[in-house]
């Protein structure tokens, strides 16, 4: 809904903007808040990110404007592009001179000259974004709106203010931001537009990759992801940026049989996730989870369509990916290969009978991803069949009580064997070697499979017997 005026008139009481309106009385100069706090706010949302656009030079009114605030250190001055930042309460407030842009074929970092306000809407990505309040006196609060964004708004539609050729050629990167806003504001993208994408879709490879993953990012973050991918396979974009994900793509028939769209699964998954969980890695997990099966599938008339070892292969994927699109290499990584190497294990509890011992591996092996893992194999279940989805969401619910039980009664989250290398090492006065990992690993297994409790004095019965069925006999007793 776009929020009425009443809206507009309390959030410019602001006493920052009574303040950037004295000080451009004072200095005889234009000064207005434009963008995404303007749309915001005609959204009737709130928006901390404040961004100010004033005739002239952006950094002597900004120093001005902190003057008038007793403001000193929560200044920022970027000389070199004209601009400069203000921290003030919760807010951040970015001040530009108006300026003109012209754009040269090899980069997205345009020409700048001094412009009017009329100037500095024309170089703006969207209609929606190119909305300005006046700031001045004469008429403080006044909508200026020169490509009719607030229809735009209305209607939900992001749209370019000029042709969307030029605007997107002159600056890739506003593709990307197109399907962002509206995955995160549910619009649709005006038909002219889109086909502006398409057209220019190439030419996202003058964008450096930091910039294309945050626009992913806030498209994974975003309420619905789905939406923003399926936009990005329509227009080109995701088989440039991410090969992978596109070749889930499609549905193969073979004697009469078919496989589900991958895809469409994938987002399916990435939806339920979402709509769960604020976890932007969790939300990554559920988009590569099944990343490996185009690779891995196979079709034989015994056994119909399979995707076997996908969730390994896919794993070994999940560091490539990072790199390329310069994710974070480690925690953040490794949680997320975890995830996707361990994805069907829940399922395949759930569809057999639930031994205490593989509850126990499973706990072992997930450690305290637990509750995201059985998040994202409860978001896994899409199949159209209401009959199945309730047998598996019913087995899952077996499946966590048994987890409940099993890790109340032998803790084995967080759990490190009682007796490790080094100790094993001591008590045979053996040197560090595979005979070591072969009897520390059966502790484990023991212990796992319910063998033997999780316990010192047993792990360590346990553990003499099996080596003495290998010749060996401990030297001390520690
Ligand atoms: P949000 O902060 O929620 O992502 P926003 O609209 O404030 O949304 P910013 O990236 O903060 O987006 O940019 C502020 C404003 O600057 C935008 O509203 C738009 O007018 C303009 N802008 C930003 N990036 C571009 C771009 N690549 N091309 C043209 N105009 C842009
Ligand atoms: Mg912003």
């Amino acid at each position: 809904m776009v929020a009425g005026h009443d809206d507009k008139g309390t959030v410019l009481n602001n006493r920052i903007f009574q303040v950037i309106s004295k000080v451009a009385a004072e200095e005889n100069r234009k000064a207005y808040v434009i963008g995404g706090f303007v749309r915001d706010t005609l959204l009737g949302k709130k928006c901390k990110d404040i961004d100010v656009v004033v005739l002239g030079n952006g950094p002597d009114f900004a120093r001005r404007v902190a003057a008038e605030l007793k403001i000193k250190k929560g200044i920022t001055v970027y000389e070199n592009f004209g601009t400069a930042m203000i921290r003030w309460r919760n807010y951040e407030i970015e001040f530009v001179g108006a300026r003109k842009e012209s754009y040269q074929p090899h980069s997205r970092k345009p020409l700048v000259e001094e412009g009017s306000l009329k100037d500095d809407q024309l170089r703006r990505d969207f209609t929606i974004n190119a909305m300005a309040f006046s700031l001045n006196p004469e008429d403080f609060g006044l909508l200026i709106d020169p490509f009719n964004g607030i229809q735009d708004l209305h209607d939900r539609i992001i749209r370019t203010p000029t042709n969307p050729d030029i605007t997107f050629s002159d600056d890739p990167l506003r593709m990307m931001r197109a399907i962002r806003f509206a995955t995160q504001l549910n619009f649709d993208i005006h038909p002219d537009t889109l086909a502006g994408i398409k057209k220019n879709c190439q030419r996202i490879e003058i964008v450096s990759m930091e910039r294309v993953t945050d626009e992913l990012n806030k498209i994974i973050a975003a309420n619905t992801p789905s939406i923003g991918f399926y936009l990005l396979s329509e227009t080109g974009l995701l088989s440039i940026i991410f090969p992978e994900l596109e070749a889930l793509k499609g549905v193969e028939n073979i004697e009469g049989h078919s496989h589900k769209d991958n895809f469409r699964h994938t987002l399916e998954v990435l939806d339920n996730v979402a709509r769960r969980s604020d976890n932007i890695w969790l939300r990554w997990s559920a988009l590569l989870h099944d990343i490996a099966k185009p690779i891995t599938k196979r079709y034989t008339p015994q056994t119909g369509w399979t995707f076997h070892g996908h969730e390994f292969v896919g794993q070994k994927m999940v560091p490539s990916i990072f790199k390329r699109f310069r994710l974070p290499l480690h925690d953040k990584m490794r949680y997320v290969q975890k995830l996707v190497g361990l994805h069907l294990r829940p399922i395949v509890l759930a569809k057999e009978e639930v031994t205490d011992s593989a509850v126990r591996r499973l706990l072992f092996d997930a450690g305290n991803d637990i509750e995201d893992l059985m998040l994202l194999c409860e978001a896994d279940i899409t199949s159209k069949n209401q009959k199945l989805r309730e047998i598996y969401l019913e087995n899952f619910k077996l499946v966590r009580q048994k987890l409940k039980e099993i890790e109340e009664k032998d803790r084995i989250r967080n759990f490190q064997p009682p007796i490790d290398g080094n100790e094993i090492v001591r008590i045979f006065n053996i040197p560090p070697s595979k005979l070591v990992g072969i009897l520390k690993n059966a502790i484990k297994d023991a212990i796992l499979d319910g063998i033997i409790p999780n316990e010192y004095d047993a792990a360590y019965e346990f553990l003499i017997r099996k080596a003495e069925e290998m010749g060996l006999k401990p030297t001390v007793r520690t």
